[in-house]
């Protein structure tokens, strides 16, 4: 925060003028983010401890939830069984001891130290004459930390000199003194209608709670705030979107539509349909399409991206389609031209490894109209970033290139495909560039329902949930290394039988060098053994694309039998007759990642056989790779690997672009998000800038927190 000049607001009273604190104080927790009043009010704790069920251990009752405050007696990890494991850790309290237990949980070991002060959580159950808890929540608690029964105390950050006692003192002190200052951002009747606590009401429940209900009540409010403003932030930039910009209106007709669904080689599925006529509406209005299409693997959304791009070549204008690797970019333009063989569609290729010539001669034909649809890859961030802060990185490519620079003679439509870390701010640099396309961005696979209404909340969705018809069943085995020779036996006999198959190597190291050795060597080690005299081949990021191309053209075309890779085929590869496939260190995979890999071998009229080789060392790999085997429905895989993971990782607000989410969690606060997305929808419909005096502060927060990541710059 900045040095105010004007010192009259009290909530920007320096922390060392506040009670109890002074200067020395001050510059601890300078180192904790906190300068002035307000910054503490807004501290809130990063846990509590629940200390209303405190008993000693002698009061516990059988499955009555309490905690019990007490000294780590003795820590003890045991194997039980291949792959499993006990951790039992004893308390003593005065007299009494408690075990807690914990299974399958060997990496908590390094948490308990014999002397250390703990407090537990959990339901007691007695076992003979001891008590036990098995996963209980715990807290290790400094010997300084005082405890005192009958309330939920906070439980801040800290740093070095100051404990958790001192931290409670000056917070409750300030919030005590300073929260009846702060003033609401929302209208008192806006309070009223959607049930929220006043502010001030609020602020003081965060830190020092009456009682459980209280602080849901409190943290209920807050969390909607910070969800309410990113929606406010939404749904003007969608607003704006659609009332500010043109697009050319390219509708479908019988006709057309016809012509362009004769060239596909299947029927088309209820759900592709709905999609297709979700998009021809779109595009036949004068304001540019942002719609979503998500998938699962397999769905077959390429079909409907096709028939977008021949919609747009249907009036004369031209189509991009921007795939995540070349490999991809490739496969694309081969599918296009076998599918529009007989007709007059000019398709053109732009990729990072044409020669400067070839380059040349596309991005010419391209200026001057001929050509109708161009593919391309798009190297995420770095190529659309304006900031230019990875030079470093791979050079510009071709298509991103070519959309910034305008190169486009009639750009009608950009496609952007298998795409979950597009973010708001790419689709934001592309706009920038002054073109007006319509825009469909398409996933790689579904998304937690959250994600779609937050990261992707700015965009209409379509949704193809089922497979097209005919789709065999996927088998998925989780193996042990005792195994192996068994499942050789069978991928063998499927290869005899004609089918194909891929052997998956995981990146232990995100270099080119280390992951070109580790496909090599399995490559090697197979061709020696499990796998002597079958046709291999290897794939990974150190081959030039050339190299990349030829091996899959190799596999496509069935010369080569088996592929060993890196998880570089685990986007979008097209090949039905390839079947089966086995993956190396299955635990270093995430659930969305398994399941797109999966997703390579359920392709054909065969059906697929996979099996993952693992040692989950965690909790949540365990439960990973469990819930993989048992599910293949990517939406609900999605959701479940979200719950695991929680957002922040792979579905991490800031890798979209916008700023992290504070204190609401994408993963827990589902009613709460979707509550915030009605209500500002509904408020931005009546009153898309927020002239309304009311609003004012809201506006305010919604331009300073989103202004720039969402280009609202001008709003107001
Ligand atoms: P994804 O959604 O993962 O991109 P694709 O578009 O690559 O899926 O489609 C997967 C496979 O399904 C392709 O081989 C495609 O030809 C086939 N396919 C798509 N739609 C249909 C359909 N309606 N009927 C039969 N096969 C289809
Ligand atoms: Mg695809």
């Amino acid at each position: 925060m900045n040095v105010p000049s004007v010192t009259t607001d009290p909530l920007l009273t320096p922390s060392q003028f506040l009670k109890g604190i002074g200067p020395v104080k001050a510059e601890l927790l300078a180192k904790l983010d906190l300068h002035y009043a307000r910054d503490f009010i807004f501290n809130f704790p990063r846990a509590y401890q629940d200390m209303s069920e405190l008993r000693t251990v002698d009061q516990l009752e059988e499955g009555k939830l309490a905690s019990v405050a007490g000294v780590i007696e003795e820590v003890d990890l045991r194997n039980v069984g291949t792959g499993k494991s006990l951790l039992g850790v004893l308390i003593k309290q005065g007299a009494s001891y408690l075990r807690c237990l914990w299974f399958n949980q060997p990496y908590l070991r390094g948490k308990f130290q014999s002397g250390r002060r703990i407090l537990i959580s959990g339901e007691p159950k007695q076992q003979g004459i001891r008590w036990e808890m098995v996963h209980p929540k715990y807290e290790l608690l400094a010997d300084d930390d005082d405890v005192p029964a009958g309330r939920i105390l906070p439980v801040y950050s800290l740093t070095e000199g100051l404990n958790q006692t001192q931290m409670r003192r000056i917070m409750a002190g300030v919030v005590e003194a300073y929260a009846p200052l702060v003033e609401d951002v929302f209208p008192d009747e806006f309070l009223d209608t959607h049930q929220l606590w006043p502010i001030r009401a609020a602020l003081p429940q965060m830190h020092l709670p009456r009682d459980q209900a209280s602080l849901e009540q409190a943290r209920r409010r807050f969390i909607y705030q910070e969800l309410f403003i990113l929606q406010l932030a939404l749904a003007i930039r969608k607003w704006r979107l659609t009332h500010h910009r043109r697009a050319p209106a390219l509708p479908t007709s019988a006709r057309i539509d016809a012509r362009i669904t004769r060239l596909f080689p299947f029927e088309l599925t209820t759900e592709q349909r709905i999609a297709i006529d979700q998009i021809a509406a779109d595009m036949g209005r004068e304001v540019p399409m942002n719609r979503l299409l998500q998938g699962d693997v397999g769905s077959g959304k390429t079909v409907v991206a096709m028939y977008a791009m021949l919609l747009a070549v249907a009036h004369g204008k031209q189509a991009a389609l921007m795939a995540p690797t070349e490999v991809l970019a490739r496969q694309h333009v081969q599918t296009l031209t076998t599918a529009l063989e007989a007709s007059k569609v000019r398709i053109g290729l732009l990729v990072g490894s044409l020669t400067p010539a070839e380059r040349k001669k596309t991005l010419d034909a391209l200026a001057a109209g001929e050509l109708d649809i161009l593919v391309g890859t798009h190297a995420v961030t770095h190529a659309l970033n304006q900031s230019g802060a990875a030079k470093d990185q791979k050079p510009l490519d071709g298509l991103s290139d070519a959309l910034e620079g305008g190169r486009f003679a009639r750009l009608g439509l950009v496609v952007i495909d298998e795409q979950h870390k597009f973010g708001v701010n790419q689709r934001a640099a592309l706009k920038r560039a002054g073109i007006d396309p319509h825009y469909l961005v398409m996933t790689a696979t579904p998304i937690p329902r959250t994600m779609t209404m937050t990261m992707f909340g700015d965009l209409d969705v379509s949704t193809i949930r089922s497979a097209p018809p005919g789709r065999q069943k996927i088998h998925t085995y989780l193996a042990e290394d005792g195994q192996r020779s068994r499942w050789w036996n069978f991928f063998r006999q499927k290869i005899a039988e004609g089918r194909q198959g891929y052997v998956i190597v995981p990146l232990v190291e995100e270099t080119e060098a280390v992951e070109a050795a580790s496909v090599q060597q399995t490559l090697e080690v197979l061709q020696r053994g499990e796998l002597m005299g079958h046709r291999l081949a290897a794939l990974h990021g150190r081959m030039t694309p050339i190299e990349k191309e030829s091996a899959m053209e190799a596999f496509r075309r069935g010369r080569v039998q088996v592929l060993v890779s890196t998880s570089v085929v685990e986007v979008g590869v097209d090949v039905p007759n390839a079947t089966l496939m086995t993956i190396e260190g299955g635990e270093r995979f995430g659930l969305a990642q398994l399941h797109q890999l999966r997703g390579r071998i359920s392709r054909g009229s065969h059906p697929g056989y996979l099996c993952v080789y693992a040692n989950p060392s965690t909790d949540e790999a365990q439960r990973r790779l469990d819930a993989f085997t048992r599910s293949n429905d990517g939406f609900e895989l999605a959701e479940l690997d979200f719950q695991l993971r929680g957002p922040g990782d792979l579905f991490g607000t800031r890798q979209h672009g916008l700023p992290p989410l504070r204190i609401a969690d994408l993963s827990r606060d589902v009613e709460i998000v979707e509550e915030a997305r009605s209500d500002a929808q509904t408020s931005i419909a009546a009153d898309p800038d927020l002239k309304d005096p009311a609003y004012a502060r809201l506006k305010r927060m919604v331009l300073i927190r989103y202004g720039e990541a969402l280009e609202l710059g001008d709003v107001g």
